[in-house]
């Protein structure tokens, strides 16, 4: 794990990716690091400032599903590790139009995988060489209240046109594994939150919301459950899997936080009190307000991580709490950041899904 490595991060403009990005560079200086991101309306090449005045790292704008593209970049940057994070990743997005959800994380992971096979084969197959397929724990489908959480064994149901099109890419990179001896890995992992995450997402939609002394939407009865990850904490399971993974193996990635939904935003309310001076509202619990439910709308997601704890040793450093503190603190921080996107574009999105 301490040779040098020239890693291609996929969708490292995003939010995750860019959080890995910084986190690969802090922790391997010595590595080469290569961005392939489209910047769709989530890529945002502001997550990576700092970053680009590095020797070794280089950023690419450009598409996952061309293959003309990947094929020459493999080649020329001497590609050994793949992280793949580019995807579509918003389940209200994909409700209102699968068509990108389909394109990028089915064909575009397909074009990844078939590319790295060609390449893999002609550099003789080296066995260091790795393909990381990021994904997510909603392939699991939904959970009852007293079911057994999430296990590597779990069968796949996925609800939405968002898991169901992670669904699809995760089997084919099991099968370039079972089929080509392709030396993919596949992660999923509950959600996460932290610094650089799209307004759009629940998290930081909260905290933006209280901010501007906007109503906060919870959809249903807001008894919906999920699994909380600090972003930090999916990076550095992301790190030890690289690192210590086996091919072909599924590893899932949680903090056992399970928090319903109405208990996370009244969290983030008496957070947002205490940390935000001056808010237009306070307390801030009295903007949130119950809305339409999302059309199958998963109940309940938890992650069970047994296996990477005890295979590869890897434990999640955060509390919910503390890690709603930093979240939170940052998006004080950088109003700069967030400011922009909230754009008429992002206007418009928000008034399909709130009304
Ligand atoms: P994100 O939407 O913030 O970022 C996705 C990035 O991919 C963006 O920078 C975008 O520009 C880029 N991208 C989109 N289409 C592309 C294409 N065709 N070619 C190249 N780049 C493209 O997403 P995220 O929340 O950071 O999620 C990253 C990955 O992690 C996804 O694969 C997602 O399924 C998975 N995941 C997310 C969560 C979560 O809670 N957010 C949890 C588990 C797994």
């Amino acid at each position: 794990s301490q040779e040098k490595k020239s890693i291609l991060i996929t969708g490292g403009a995003g939010f995750i990716g860019s959080n890995f990005v910084h986190h690969w560079c802090n922790n391997y200086p010595d590595d080469h690091v290569i961005v392939l991101d489209a910047l769709t309306y989530a890529g945002n090449r502001q997550n990576l400032a700092g970053l680009e005045d590095r020797q070794n790292f280089k950023f690419i704008q450009g598409d996952i599903c061309d293959r003309l593209l990947i094929d020459k970049l493999l080649t020329e940057e001497n590609i050994t590790n793949i992280a793949h994070f580019a995807a579509e990743s918003h389940v209200d997005r994909s409700i209102l139009g699968p068509d990108a959800f389909i394109q990028t994380n089915v064909i575009g992971t397909f074009t990844l995988l078939e590319s790295f096979r060609h390449y893999w084969n002609e550099q003789g197959k080296p066995e260091n060489y790795r393909f990381l397929h990021v994904s997510t724990d909603e392939v699991y489908g939904s959970l009852e209240a007293d079911d057994p959480a999430f296990s590597e064994t779990t069968p796949y149901a996925p609800n939405s046109p968002y898991s169901a099109s992670k669904a699809g890419s995760d089997h084919l990179a099991r099968a370039y594994f079972h089929t080509y001896n392709v030396p993919t890995i596949i992660t999923n992992c509950s959600n996460n939150y932290g610094p650089y995450h799209f307004p759009e997402k629940l998290i930081p939609l909260m905290c933006i919301n209280i901010l501007l002394g906007k109503p906060l939407p919870v959809y249903g009865d807001g008894q919906n459950i999920r699994d909380w990850l600090y972003v930090g904490d999916h990076c550095s399971a992301l790190e030890t899997v690289i690192n210590k993974g086996k091919p072909g193996e599924t590893y899932n990635i949680g903090g056992n936080n399970e928090v319903k939904n109405i208990d996370l935003v009244t969290l983030l309310c008496d957070l947002m009190d205490e940390l935000a001076p001056d808010l237009p509202v306070k307390p801030a619990k009295e903007l949130i307000t119950f809305v339409k439910d999302r059309p199958g709308h998963d109940r309940r997601y938890a992650i069970d991580a047994t296996k990477i704890k005890t295979e590869l040793g890897w434990t999640p450093q955060e509390t919910v709490e503390n890690g709603l503190r930093k979240t939170i603190q940052w998006y004080l921080n950088n109003r700069d950041w967030w400011q922009p996107l909230l754009s008429k574009d992002y206007q418009e999105y928000y008034q399909k899904v709130y009304g």
